[in-house]
């Protein structure tokens, strides 16, 4: 006797794998926190990670929260500095050379935006480059294009940590990455160089994006615009990464939408992130994940491999 199954219409016009950036994140986090209790073990104390807020933007001070919330969840201590929305730059600098010399604190986020009265780049600069865990200290970013360890930025590395999972080894294959910005787009396009991907870099200026994004066997979408790479354009087979996170009114409420047309793209590629639910829980673990790194270097141990 034969059996039949009824595809339902919208589950077979999907082909492509969703790339669940919540369930790696979540496995993750499980490896750095058997790591967290193996080195407190050996070296007496576990990691620590300071975060410093500046002023009272809602949705920073959600981020912040999330970020002690996860440091403790895997068992690294969290310091959390929160100074008036009118700090000085000269208050502010001094709280980071006390974190620098701190040896409790193995990792120095500082979240952005700063008030703008604030000199963000300076602060940057003066965070100590070993436990500059969000990976924008240009030593760090100058190791990156250099092709030397140091730490990564945050959501560029989660987008590799993704890709390397759904697509193994990379070497050889066309990526494009869509954005130039210095937080995502060049340090993405950096780690896909170093993976030996062939990487193009497209931004406001490109010519004939929709040609070269039906090139690519790795895109990666991080410009802001939702929905502005269409899903007709992916090459099949190719997996996509929507860095993108936009707020829309969809049908009189509030959604949010990637940067790739998620819809007709899903039909397309063979392996997708969603928005929500992609990218987005990588950063927050990826940040976890260089406290860690910078915890093991400053202690002069082999840093583990959890991915
Ligand atoms: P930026 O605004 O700094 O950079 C956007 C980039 O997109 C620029 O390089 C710009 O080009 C390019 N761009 C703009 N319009 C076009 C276009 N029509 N065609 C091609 N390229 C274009 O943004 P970020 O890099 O900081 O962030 C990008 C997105 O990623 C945002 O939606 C942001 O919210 C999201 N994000 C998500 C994170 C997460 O955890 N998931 C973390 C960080 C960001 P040009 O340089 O020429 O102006």
């Amino acid at each position: 006797m034969s059996t039949t199954t009824t595809v339902p219409q919208e589950d077979a016009r999907m082909s492509a794998r969703i790339i669940d950036g919540k369930a790696y994140a979540a496995g993750l986090g499980e490896r750095i926190a058997a790591s967290v209790s193996a080195l407190a073990e050996t070296a007496g104390n576990p990691p620590g990670l300071a975060v410093v807020l500046v002023g009272n933007d809602p949705a920073s001070g959600v981020y912040v929260r999330n970020k002690g919330k996860t440091a403790r969840k895997v068992g690294m201590v969290s310091f959390e500095h929160v100074m008036p929305e009118d700090a000085t730059q000269g208050e502010l600098m001094k709280l980071i050379g006390e974190l620098n010399t701190d040896d409790a604190v193995d990792g120095i986020l500082v979240q952005l935006p700063l008030p703008a009265h604030l000199d963000s780049l300076a602060v940057i600069d003066a965070i100590d480059p070993s436990k500059d865990v969000d990976g924008l200290h240009p030593l760090n970013a100058g190791r990156l294009a250099s092709g030397l360890p140091g730490l990564v930025s945050c959501t560029p590395l989660g987008c590799l940590m993704l890709l390397r999972a759904a697509r193994g080894n990379l070497s050889g294959l066309d990526a494009i990455v869509v954005g130039r910005s210095i937080l995502v787009g060049k340090p993405i396009a950096q780690l896909l160089l170093a993976e030996n991907c062939t990487v193009t870099v497209a931004h406001s200026r490109t010519r004939a994006l929709a040609a070269k994004v039906a090139a690519a066997d790795i895109v990666v979408a991080a410009v802001g615009q939702p929905e502005m790479i269409k899903g007709d354009w992916i090459k099949p087979g190719a997996t996509v990464i929507d860095v993108g996170i936009n707020r829309v009114e969809r049908d009189g409420k509030t959604a949010l939408v990637g940067d790739v047309e998620f819809d007709v793209a899903s039909q397309h590629a063979g392996a997708i992130t969603p928005v929500p639910g992609g990218v987005g829980p990588m950063t927050i673990m990826s940040l976890i994940h260089n406290t860690l790194v910078a915890a093991y270097m400053r202690r002069g141990l082999a840093v583990p491999q959890l991915w």
